[in-house]
């Protein structure tokens, strides 16, 4: 029976917005026992930590500002976090990071609030939640400055080069594995890293509901991802590795109770 973590489930998205219950009994009927909801933006992560807060042992949340939002931070917004962050099942600051893919913030924007994030995850001795794409050459500098100050970081939804990956492994950062790894073309480069990642730094996450894994069979017909869909990653971290995905499951369970305190 598996005993799985989503570490990074967007349950406060609107394409859960009609049937959250049911997507997290799914879940559960899966072996997908415990989920981390995403926290995007000061409403989001609201709305995350309320939705943890109705199914303790179940769900918990991050609280923070996605790279794409870091345009309508302001003052209220690190001590919006800070407050929300307090008590309960808020067990990381994040998603907070860079994402030159999309540039939906100006960058210099960007840096300022996954700085103030940092400082804030440090003061509070929480993880962070990093979210980087096509942003390493920036991330990394400000990552080093940063990391003796924080407890504990994982890069989720690692998609990067080996050289990226190389660099956070040696910065002591955990490492989070998506449906990206499940699709035939862009999943290449990631297959052939995962084997580097050390057993106590490597945590699954869905992402859901988007990077559905395409590898499942049957194919769904919708788009939408979901945490039931977790097990399609780890087979594939599992495949690429050359471990049985028993050990896989036991091992990136213990590591992401053990990083999020859950
Ligand atoms: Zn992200």
């Amino acid at each position: 029976v598996l005993e799985l973590v989503d570490i990074g489930a967007n349950l406060t998205a609107p394409a859960f917005a009609a049937d959250c219950d049911q997507v997290v009994a799914r879940s559960l009927a899966a072996g997908v026992t415990r989920l981390v909801v995403t926290g995007s933006s000061v409403e989001e992560s609201r709305k995350a930590k309320a939705l943890a807060a109705a199914k303790p042992r179940v769900l918990w949340s991050t609280a923070g500002v996605h790279p794409h939002h870091a345009r309508a931070c302001d003052d209220a917004t690190i001590p919006a976090l800070r407050e929300m962050a307090r008590d309960g099942p808020v067990v990381a600051i994040g998603e907070c990071g860079l994402d030159f893919y999309r540039d939906l913030s100006p960058r210099p924007v960007q840096e300022r609030w996954l700085e103030a994030q940092l400082e804030l995850a440090a003061e509070l001795r929480l993880p962070a939640f990093l979210h980087e794409r096509d942003a390493f050459p920036r991330i990394l500098p400000i990552l080093q400055r940063w990391r003796p100050r924080l407890p504990r970081a994982v890069v989720h939804c690692f998609t990067g080069d080996g050289h990226a990956l190389r660099a956070y492994l040696d910065l002591d950062l955990h490492v989070g594995i998506t449906g990206w790894i499940c699709d035939e073309r862009r999943g290449t480069g990631l297959r052939e890293l995962v084997p580097l990642v050390p057993r106590d730094r490597l945590m699954l996450e869905t992402d859901a509901p988007y990077l559905i894994p395409r590898t499942l069979q049957p194919r769904p017909r919708h788009h939408r991802n979901e945490p039931m869909y977790l097990p399609a990653v780890l087979d594939a971290v599992a495949d690429a590795r050359g471990e049985a995905r028993e050990d896989v499951a036991r091992a990136t369970t213990a590591t992401a109770r053990a990083f999020f305190g859950i």
